[in-house]
Order: structure tokens, then C-alpha cells, then sequence
């Protein structure tokens, strides 16, 4: 293992890289790990341990990804481990009903109180492929409503930006994605309720649903108030549109009960992924029985997956979440990322970076400075890209491994420890000095 100041060691990385980009489309599965926009080839890791990722140059880095978001206990958490190992010795997968997958669901409803039935699939894009459908179905109209800088996964309907025209107009965010399809979809600017207002008003016959993360975390950390979801709620109500909010990011992680629960807010549907399998191919779609059950083969919804449910997933699941609740992780998380992001900021006024570290529980964002907070993506500073990559780069050559993309957050995780924090201040100290 290298010592502190020793130059950190990309060469086999490299080598794999090229490998990659030979028989994978752009090298990677998913494009962010791609490294686009940093000039620099993507790590390629061997191991992870904790909070701790190797990679296959034998670097260690502390990592700050963690999954894009599932390892709320770090890698290979013993508890979780244990219960995969046992499942392991009892098969990976049935195809057919099993206990494991009743287990979870009846603890996440005995936990989440707006829900009553639950279906689990293997990732958040087909959870909220399927709450859209449901929408659609019970309500027997076509279009939804998202707002421009949420992610929802990569389903067509949901690959939009806001377009040129009229409020609410959208264009397709991906080529291959129809022009039809996306005129389904309406999108909203966050944080903006007037706009929201006139776009309902005159949607609102033709509108199944509005769909929104709670907490926006996949172009920077847009932070809405809760009079801006109470409101939205409301107007859900109001005109009889199905509110589904996407806890992908923030269930089980914010709290519990996710931000539903931090700002009492009652959706019809709700959808999960990431930390609910506890690192495995986990999602799912949830809500009140009279739209659950219009789910096939109840109703006339379909929706089906061979690997849907797969137990090793549920009992990685079960074990994660039934930790988090007993060992009131939450308080800890919060702590931690408090007093991260309060040095991180002391130390970026001091170096007079122009950098800021806005967090929000156990979830943090470096970004450029602004006055106020931000919580629409027209108000990130155009100069984020560049401060991003200059500081992720260095970090990286200090073993800090941070979301490869200027506008992805930063995760802590219950095994970061006080020596890995205060590594990671003294590190982006020197860095930016
Ligand atoms: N919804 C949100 C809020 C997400 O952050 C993501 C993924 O990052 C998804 C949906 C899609 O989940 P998956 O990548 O498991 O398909």
C-alpha cells in the first residue's frame, strides 16, 4: 500500500479502460462512470471495504460515492454480509413466491405509513415505470408532470427537459426517445408554484400524475421547502392527479420514512430503490391499496420481471434497514455530514475558493458559491463544471474518491470514520491551498 504523498498510481486503470472502451460503449455500463468532461480515464476498482474502495492499481480511496447512493453502511457492512452469505447457502433466486420478499415488504409497511401494498422490481427506473402506469390506468388519462432537473431513472417518458414554449412544454432529453412520447410529459421549474398553478389549471383533465423527487439530487442538491410540497400536494388533491414522489435517493437515507416522513407528506404512490435492496438490484413501487391493487394479476396494470424479488436482495434489504432503524443511524449520519461540510466551508472561505458544501442529512454538494440557496438549475453558477473538475481531479490524486460529475451528490456512509473525515479536510486543505 502506498504512504500519504506518494503519487497515486492509475496505470492498470488505464490499461482497462482501453480494454473496455473496445467492447463496451464508451467503456462503461452507465455513462458517469464514464469520468465525460474531467479529461482523466475512469478508476477501475477491485474492492470495497467500509468506506474504503481499492482499486485494481492497489490505491485506496475513501469513498464519498458509495454506489451512487445504496451503501448507507459502507461496503460489505458484516451485518448485511452475514445474511447474504446465509441466503447464498439457500439459492439466489426461485422465479417463484418465497418468504424473503414478504419479510421486507411487510417491514417497510409497518414503517411507512402511507402504504399499504407494495411491489418489488429490480431497479428505481422500472419502480417508476410502473407507478406512471398505474397512474395512467386508474386515472384514464396520459400525461405526467415532472419538474426540470429531477432524474427518475431512464424510461422515454421520463427522459425530458422543460422545452422553449408554453410553461410546461417539454423536448426529449435522449435521441431514440419519440416526440410523441415526450409531449406526454409536462415539465415545471422546482421550487416554482405559481408556475405549477397555471400549468394544473390548464392540464388538468389530462394529467395522471405529478412525479418529483422531494429531495432533487441528480443535478446538484436543489433543496425544495416544505411550503413548496405542501403546496404541490395540495394541488395534487385539489384536482384529483396522483402525486408520486420518488424516494429513490432519499428513502431510508434522509430518515426512515425518507422525506415523506421529514415533511409529512402523504403521496399516492411512492417509489424506492437504491438502499432498500442494500446494495443489490433492488426497486420498488408503492402506495395505497386502491391503486396497488390494479396491479396484474389483480387488476389489469402488468407489470412482471424474472428476477423481481430476488432474495438476496431482500434479506441485504431487510438487514440494512432493520439496522438503520435500531441503531438510529440517522442522527449519527447527520452529524457527520455536518461537521464535513462546516469545515469543508471554513476551509473554503479561507482559501477563497469560491467553493460551497451545501448538505442535507447524510447527503452533501460542493458546489460554486452563491448568495442563496439553490433550488432550481437555472440558478447553479455556469462556472460549476470548472471548479468541480479542478478540485475532483486533485482530491482524486489524494484518494478521495467523489461522484465522478459536478452535479452528482456526495454520500456518507455509517462506517466513515473521524480519521476518514478528518483525512478528507486536511487532504482538500493542502489540495487547495
Ligand atoms: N429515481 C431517482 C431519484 C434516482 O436517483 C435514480 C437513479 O439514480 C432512479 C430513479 C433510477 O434508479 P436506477 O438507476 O436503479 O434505475
Amino acid at each position: 500500500m502506498k504512504k500519504t504523498g506518494e503519487v497515486v498510481s492509475y496505470q492498470l486503470s488505464n490499461e482497462y479502460f482501453e480494454r473496455a472502451k473496445k467492447v463496451i460503449p464508451g467503456g462503461v455500463h452507465s455513462p458517469v462512470r464514464s469520468f465525460k468532461n474531467l479529461d482523466r480515464s475512469p478508476v477501475f476498482f477491485e474492492k470495497g471495504v467500509g468506506p474504503h474502495l481499492f482499486s485494481v492499481d492497489g490505491e485506496r480511496y475513501i469513498d464519498y460515492c458509495l454506489s451512487f447512493g445504496p451503501l448507507i453502511l459502507g461496503h460489505q457492512d458484516p451485518t448485511v454480509k452475514e445474511e447474504v452469505l446465509k441466503m447464498l447457502d439457500k439459492g439466489w433466486t426461485f422465479g417463484a413466491c418465497e418468504k424473503y420478499s414478504l419479510d421486507l415488504a411487510e417491514w417497510v409497511i409497518a414503517n411507512i405509513p402511507f402504504v399499504d401494498k407494495l411491489r418489488f422490481v429490480s431497479s428505481g427506473t422500472e419502480a417508476v415505470m410502473s407507478a406512471l402506469r398505474i397512474a395512467r390506468a386508474v386515472t384514464g388519462r396520459n400525461k405526467i408532470l415532472k419538474f426540470d432537473g429531477c432524474y427518475h431513472g431512464h424510461v422515454d417518458s421520463l427522459l425530458v427537459k422543460s422545452g422553449s414554449g408554453l410553461a410546461g412544454e417539454s423536448s426529449t432529453s435522449s435521441a431514440g426517445v419519440s416526440p410523441q412520447v415526450a409531449s406526454e410529459t409536462l415539465v415545471c421549474t422546482l421550487n416554482d408554484l405559481k408556475q405549477l398553478e397555471e400549468i394544473i389549471q390548464r392540464e388538468k383533465y389530462n394529467l395522471a400524475a405529478v412525479i418529483i423527487e422531494p429531495l432533487p439530487a441528480n443535478y446538484g442538491l436543489l433543496i425544495q421547502t416544505q411550503e413548496f410540497l405542501l403546496g404541490l400536494q395540495n394541488l395534487c388533491k385539489k384536482n384529483n392527479i396522483l402525486l408520486i414522489l420518488d424516494e429513490v435517493i432519499s428513502g431510508f437515507r434522509i430518515s426512515l420514512g425518507g422525506m415523506s416522513e421529514l415533511y409529512n407528506l402523504q403521496p399516492d404512490l411512492v417509489c424506492y430503490g437504491k438502499i432498500i435492496g442494500g446494495g443489490f438490484p433492488v426497486g420498488c413501487y408503492a402506495g395505497r391499496a386502491e391503486y396497488m391493487n390494479a396491479v396484474a394479476p389483480l387488476g389489469n396494470v402488468y407489470q412482471a420481471g424474472t428476477l423481481s424479488a430476488n432474495p438476496v436482495g431482500m434479506v441485504a434489504g431487510l438487514a440494512t434497514l432493520k439496522k438503520l432503524k435500531e441503531q438510529n443511524i440517522y442522527a449519527i449520519l447527520d452529524e457527520k455530514t455536518s461537521y464535513l461540510a462546516s469545515r469543508l466551508n471554513s476551509l473554503f472561505t479561507e482559501l477563497n475558493t469560491g467553493l460551497n458544501c451545501t448538505h442535507f442529512q447524510s447527503l452533501f454538494w460542493i458546489h460554486a458559491k452563491t448568495d442563496k440557496p439553490i433550488r432550481t438549475i437555472s440558478e447553479i453558477p455556469t462556472n460549476q463544471m470548472q471548479l468541480f473538475k479542478n478540485m475532483f481531479l486533485k482530491a482524486l490524486d489524494r484518494n478521495i474518491y467523489l461522484a465522478p460529475n459536478a452535479y452528482e451528490v456526495g454520500f456518507m456512509s455509517a462506517a466513515h470514520s473521524a480519521d476518514d473525515l478528518a483525512l478528507t479536510i486536511n487532504s482538500l486543505y493542502e489540495i487547495l491551498k
